[in-house]
């Protein structure tokens, strides 16, 4: 008789100036029989908090004495951004790199979030696949993000499940936009770019645990250890949109108070033009902006914060290749 083992280990990731380590929780899950490493974390933006409650359920739930190979789970990359329910560090901890997801592979010599990524890197570089759970804005279409052309990455987002999958350009591919906003440095990139097919659901809302959200991120694990070979099971065939690119939203020309159009909702198709909502003066009444859809497309972010600055984001809306 089978059982698999788990383990768990206090890892330090780097020293704050007062020399306070800051450590993190790794968990390792070990099957009896042979087969590949899955290496998964979570909040590295500790404001998407949906990825470590996803982990917590995945540990609950992973049947251990059917387990083939290994899983590495970082239910917490970042406790700097978890503590302060954010999505970068400030200034005064890292200047250089405030975005943790900016600066892989990581430098174990470098600022702050480098050292940190440098150190669970050692986990990732170990890995067959990677999956690095995010969830967006407050209000975004759930989705899978993969390496445009890399169909290994692309099988592992078919087999996540959720409904819309977007594939995205790198490197000599991809735009000025691209490289301009760092994304070289995304954990999916750097694994992608060593050939270690990766992975990044977007589960969508932040701060509070959704079990709609969380459900996704269960089930999308437990399907992509399927496709794997490291849990038994078939993943369904399913209905999937691809679409394309991350970049090129809408955003406020003005500053203001936005109101989005009544009625719209992620998920809905647009047609270029489409009215996508307004932005107000609030003092004035004065409508500054009609914020219209830049393409045909599926509407997959929207924001519900109305109040925004010049050059927020308002809208996404992702190019659909394959229905
Ligand atoms: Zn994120």
């Amino acid at each position: 008789m089978t059982a698999g083992t788990h383990t768990s280990e206090e890892v330090t990731l780097a020293r704050l100036p007062s020399g306070v380590e800051i450590t993190t929780t790794v968990h390792s899950y070990e099957g009896d029989d042979d087969g590949p490493t899955l290496y998964v974390q979570a909040a590295q933006h500790g404001r998407e908090i949906n990825g470590t409650e996803t982990l917590r359920r995945f540990h609950e739930r992973l049947p251990l004495e059917s387990l083939s190979g290994r899983i590495v789970a970082v239910p917490v990359a970042n406790p700097l951004t978890f503590d302060r329910v954010s999505y970068t560090t400030p200034e005064i901890i890292d200047s250089v790199n405030p975005n943790m997801n900016r600066v892989w592979p990581g430098d174990a010599d470098g600022s702050l979030h480098q050292r940190m990524a440098a150190r669970l890197w050692e986990y990732v570089e170990g890995a067959d696949a990677v999956v690095d759970l995010h969830t967006g804005s407050p209000d975004m279409l759930p989705h899978v993000v993969f390496l445009e052309g890399d169909d290994e990455s692309r099988a592992l987002a078919e087999a996540f499940g959720t409904d819309l999958l977007l594939s995205e350009e790198a490197d000599d591919d991809a735009s000025e936009e691209w490289h301009r906003r760092g994304f070289a440095g995304k954990l999916r990139v750097a694994a992608a770019n060593e050939g270690i097919p990766a992975i990044t659901p977007e589960l969508a809302h932040n701060k509070q645990i959704l079990e709609d959200a969380v459900g996704i991120g269960v089930d999308g694990l437990c399907d992509v250890c399927r496709r794997l070979g490291m849990l038994p099971g078939e993943v369904p065939d399913r209905e999937q949109t691809l679409a394309r690119n991350h970049l090129g939203q809408v955003v406020a020309d003005e500053s203001g108070l936005f109101r989005p159009e009544p009625g719209l909702e992620v998920g809905q198709p647009v047609a270029a033009g489409d009215p996508l909502g307004t932005v107000y003066d609030p003092t004035t009444y004065e409508p500054l902006q009609s914020a219209t859809a830049n393409r045909g497309g599926l509407l997959y972010t929207l924001t519900r914060e109305s109040t925004v600055a010049a050059g927020d984001k308002l809208a996404s809306v992702a190019l659909i290749r394959e229905e």
